[in-house]
């Protein structure tokens, strides 16, 4: 096809749910491409030579290879292609933020809208997750055995980056199950737990080790993997996950959750089925949250699901500077979540039995930017007023756990304490790397798996030569990060 008619092809849009039956199921939200949509999508691609699209993708998929087998209907291909770059690509289809990674580089945004990479992604993934069998062939053991800690999308990827090189993988993680926030932050709606299941037990069947119920600086310290353990060196991927709080007045009461905690019940425990399962959550009918990111979006999201109305958002800047992905807000929009945005909770009121009964806000209004480049939201005086509510959810991010690197000795540390690491991706203990969001602070999916893969070259190099040289594995520079 020239690139005349491919440009005349429009983009194929994502089947959803309908918002109003969605907002009271927890069934995934988008329905994937049919492989006709799919097929006429791929053929928008204009398969340029300079592919900037794969820059865009910090584990540097070739984008236009597989969209082009796509196009040629040879999914077997697609999938070759696909999963010889990326290890959980089930799951970056459905929840990476395209718009501003390949997707932002793709030529065709700069003349109408770019190729769906996210949607043709995830339709190749579920093909195959559906249709083929994983034809790994393992490869001579090096005689090297490699720790990793946390089986999120940092710790996966790296792991299955070591074993395709040879390494004997262990991976240490501290809750029942893998997947880190994959299985207990992003919700079935977005991401059903079934696909990180399969994309995992493909990783397991290739050899690597998952081991569940082992918290690292506690069960095992880091020097005891290496000097008792026989580990030759470590990964660290444990996240960012402990949750922050405003620090306002009224905390303490009863119906007060992070959002951690409450995504965690759901998602992971399952408090969506209570009766079924054995975790609940407080039932209530009024449920407001705060925070403008992913996290807070998912967290609105599932309270609907769960009864809430009004399930209400308040975020203290405007919608134009909110972090969480355009398409959850637009979703979140559509499902009936109420917005209040330029508010601020300043004070979780209480009834006389300690249960939460109101947040009282502060309006807001946008100053100067601030340091993160966003205007700076200054409260309005006297502005103060009262949202009903008997759920208050506060997601407004997450921050580096402490016990790990505590009960390090020598392990650098920034001022958050989030890990410091060289060019290598080695922290300052030899043979002890880290990357995701326990490096960067809460980022994104893509950008953990970008230093998985990474820092897996880093290692290999680092265990059959002594030394780390630094090659990156991946394409792309991170655009963005959330
Ligand atoms: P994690 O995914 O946090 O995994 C770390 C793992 O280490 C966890 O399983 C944890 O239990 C384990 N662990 C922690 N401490 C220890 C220990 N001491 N010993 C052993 N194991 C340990 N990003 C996107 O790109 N798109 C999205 O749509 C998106 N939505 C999000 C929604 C929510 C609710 C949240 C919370 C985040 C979202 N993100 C999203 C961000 C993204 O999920 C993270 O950036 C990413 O998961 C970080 O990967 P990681 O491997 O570094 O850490």
């Amino acid at each position: 096809m020239k690139p005349s008619e491919r440009m005349k092809i429009e983009r194929q849009d994502m089947p959803e749910q309908e918002a109003a039956a969605r907002a009271t199921n927890f069934c995934e939200v988008n329905q994937g491409y049919s492989a006709p949509s799919a097929c006429t999508e791929a053929e928008r691609c204009l398969q340029c030579k300079d592919a900037k699209c794969i820059r865009g993708c910090p584990v540097g998929v070739n984008i236009p290879a597989f969209v082009e087998a796509v196009t040629n209907e040879d999914l077997d291909s697609a999938a070759e292609i696909l999963l010889g770059d990326n290890v959980l690509p089930g799951v970056t289809g459905r929840v990476c933020p395209q718009e501003t990674q390949c997707e932002e580089l793709c030529v065709r945004d700069k003349k109408g809208s770019a190729v769906g990479v996210g949607h043709l992604e995830r339709f190749v993934a579920d093909w195959a997750r559906e249709h083929r069998k994983d034809l790994f062939e393992p490869p001579p053991q090096s005689g090297n055995k490699v720790a990793v800690v946390g089986s999120g999308p940092a710790g996966l990827t790296c792991a299955g980056e070591l074993c395709k090189r040879g390494h004997a993988v262990t991976v240490f993680e501290a809750l029942h199950t893998a997947g880190g926030v994959l299985m207990y932050g992003i919700p079935e709606f977005r991401l059903p737990n079934v696909v990180v299941e399969a994309e995992i037990e493909t990783l397991k069947n290739r050899g690597v080790e998952i081991i569940t119920d082992v918290v690292i600086g506690q069960t095992y310290t880091i020097p005891e993997l290496m000097d008792e353990e026989g580990f030759d060196a470590v990964f660290i991927a444990n996240g960012a996950g402990l949750p922050v709080f405003q620090g306002i007045p009224g905390e303490h009461l009863k119906g007060v959750y992070s959002a951690n905690e409450f995504l965690t019940r759901v998602n992971l425990m399952g408090a969506y089925q209570f009766g079924e399962t054995d975790t609940p959550v407080i039932p209530a009918h009024e449920i407001a949250v705060v925070g403008g990111g992913n996290t807070a979006m998912d967290s609105v999201r599932t309270a609907k699901r769960l009864g809430a109305n009004p399930a209400t958002l308040v975020y203290r800047r405007s919608r134009e500077e909110m972090p969480a992905r355009v398409e959850e807000v637009k979703h979140a929009e559509e499902e009936g979540v109420v917005f209040k945005m330029l508010n601020n909770p300043i004070e979780i009121l209480g009834d006389d039995d300690g249960w939460v009964r109101a947040v009282k806000c502060i309006k807001m209004e946008l100053g100067e930017p601030d340091d993160s480049g966003r205007r700076r939201p200054v409260p309005i005086e006297g502005s103060e007023f009262e949202i009903p509510c008997k759920v208050f959810i506060e997601a407004i991010g997450t921050k580096a756990n402490p016990l790990l690197t505590q009960t390090t000795p020598g392990l650098k540390v920034n001022k958050w304490g989030y890990i410091e690491i060289d060019e290598n991706n080695m922290t300052s203990i030899r043979g002890v790397f880290a990357g995701g969001d326990i490096v960067r602070g809460a980022a994104t999916v893509i950008l953990a798996m970008g230093d998985g893969k990474d820092t897996a070259v880093s290692m290999h190099d680092f265990l059959m030569n002594g030394k780390a040289t630094g090659a990156k594995a991946s394409a792309g520079e991170a655009v963005q990060s959330a």
